[in-house]
């Protein structure tokens, strides 16, 4: 049987990978290894609804490779969540974070629910059922498997996942590291809510500094003024677009699962998401013209789209009307392969997933870091660095008998505190990647696209690794 027009999204994963093994040196065998997935568990389970029937619910964890472990990735949860889904979002995390360095196995987790259907109890209860069946099948640890959050959690659902771990393994003290994107005072990291989209953001400034890579686009100049289409003003989406507005970029039109908001004066990102959190989604916000068929606007004029939503929104019946110069793909799998090869064809440049939205990864790995050491970044060097900082600038003053102007010497004289750490972490992850891929890009006459770059880089890392440790 032939491969569906659009295919699965797992399809759509493994040929990106079987168009990217020619450019590897590997021993025969070697690449279907390290696509294969490893492991992939379907739990079910009964949980208690607040009008007492019992409801059984399904949910999957992959874990697609343990060449360096823990594996990482996040939890879904969605009505239409399914295994190949599962193990196509696990394989793209173990290629994120060999691209961004990250020193992680790919997995991933969705359970299939609708959670605007159920009550706060019912998630909780929900969750913690989840995570228990996860926890004892050793699918959930700090050293072995480590969820994050996704489309449809949070840092609430993160929360109940840590303190049911901690209840069943009281005895790791490691315990915290069992999950990033907690809630700060329960262990989380600052930074690491918006760290997805803060890292869009950065990969867009990056592409901006590379001024070849701009002008094959056909774009000038920087991010501020250019005309941005986004899709899904959840945590990615909403985080990217608020980022890339700072910058001087236009939101012009945001794209959500009950219409489009378009205003080419540009929409203010903050305004329309506390509609949409008092509205439940952009319907009667007033600040724009709305449309009932939101996905049609994908198509609009603008420089950049960032589809930060679902998969398979970018197929082959609508590639060749997509009028942006830069696609760069927030959320996973929104392109499908067939969809990418006609963006390639007309030029347009795309920036792949496993790298547009590695920056999840990056700080999640920074908050793991951070509840292994069991302290915060900065807390022991952030006043000596400020002592320091006071001692030269005392110095410069008193040798050249000028006072510096205040606001800089507040600047220079401010330790890293740990948001500031976690970005700066972040921007040098995102900057040193894009360096990475484009270096193999440019290698290659015959790589046209900076998917199959990236995926060069990341399955190049994989195999090293493998050649030392064995397969
Ligand atoms: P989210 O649940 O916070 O947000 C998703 C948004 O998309 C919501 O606003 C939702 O209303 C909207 N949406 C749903 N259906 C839509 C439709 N048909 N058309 C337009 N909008 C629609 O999820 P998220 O965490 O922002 O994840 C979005 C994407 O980014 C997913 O592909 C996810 O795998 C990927 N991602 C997320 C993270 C992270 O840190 N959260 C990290 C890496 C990648």
């Amino acid at each position: 049987m032939g491969i569906p027009k659009n295919g699965t999204f797992l399809q759509n994963v493994e040929r990106m990978v079987a168009k990217t093994v020619r450019y590897l040196d590997l021993p025969p065998g070697w690449a279907e290894e390290i696509q294969a997935p490893d492991t992939t568990i379907k739990v079910q389970f009964p949980v208690q609804m607040d009008d007492d029937t019992w409801k059984t619910f399904t949910g999957w964890r992959c874990t697609h490779s343990e060449h360096r472990l823990p594996a990482k990735g996040g939890i879904r949860y969605a009505s239409i969540v399914n295994e190949d889904e599962v193990e196509a979002l696990a394989a793209l995390m173990t290629y994120k974070c060999a691209l961004v360095n990250v020193p992680y196995g790919g997995s991933k987790g969705g359970l299939r629910i609708n959670p605007r259907e159920h009550s706060v109890g019912e998630l909780e209860r929900i969750t913690r059922r989840f995570a228990q069946a996860l926890i004892n099948k050793g699918f959930i640890g700090p050293s072995d498997n480590v969820p994050a959050p996704d489309m449809g959690t949070g840092e609430r659902e993160m929360a109940w996942i840590v303190d049911t771990y901690q209840t069943l393994k009281p005895e790791d003290i490691n315990y915290l590291g069992c999950v990033t994107g907690k809630p700060v005072d329960m262990g989380g990291v600052r930074g690491r809510t918006e760290a997805t989209g803060r890292g869009v953001m950065y990969v867009i400034r990056e592409f901006f500094r590379n001024v070849d890579d701009v002008a094959r686009t056909g774009l000038t100049g920087t991010v501020a003024g250019k005309k941005i289409v986004v899709q899904g003003l959840g945590n990615v989406g909403y985080h990217a677009a608020k980022f890339l507005a700072e910058d001087d970029a236009k939101i012009i039109a945001v794209l959500e699962w009950d219409g489009a908001i378009v205003n080419e004066d540009g929409i203010d990102i903050d305004d329309l998401r506390q509609w949409i959190d008092v509205h439940g989604g952009v319907t009667g916000y007033p600040y724009g013209t709305y449309h009932l068929e939101s996905r049609k606007l994908l198509t609009y004029p603008c420089d950049i789209l960032v589809p930060a939503a679902l998969e398979g929104q970018i197929t082959v019946e609508n590639a060749a009307d997509i009028q942006a110069r830069l696609v760069v793909e927030a959320a996973n799998g929104p392109i499908t392969y067939e969809a990418d090869r006609i963006l390639n064809e007309r030029g347009i440049m795309v920036i792949p997933d496993f790298y547009a939205n590695a920056g999840g990864v990056t700080v999640s790995y920074f908050e793991w870091i951070k509840n292994l050491s069991h302290i915060r970044f900065g807390r022991m060097q952030r006043r000596l660095d400020e002592f320091r900082a006071a001692a030269i600038v005392e110095a410069i003053e008193s040798a050249t008998g000028k006072e510096i102007e205040a606001k800089l010497k507040h600047h220079i004289m401010q330790g890293s505190d740990e948001l500031s750490m976690v970005r700066s972490g972040l921007d040098d992850t995102m900057r040193e990647a894009y360096q990475e891929i484009k270096e193999t890009f440019n290698e290659h006459n015959d790589i046209v696209d900076f998917r199959t770059a990236a995926l060069v880089v990341a399955m190049q890392k994989i195999a090293n690794t493998h050649k030392r440790i064995g397969l």
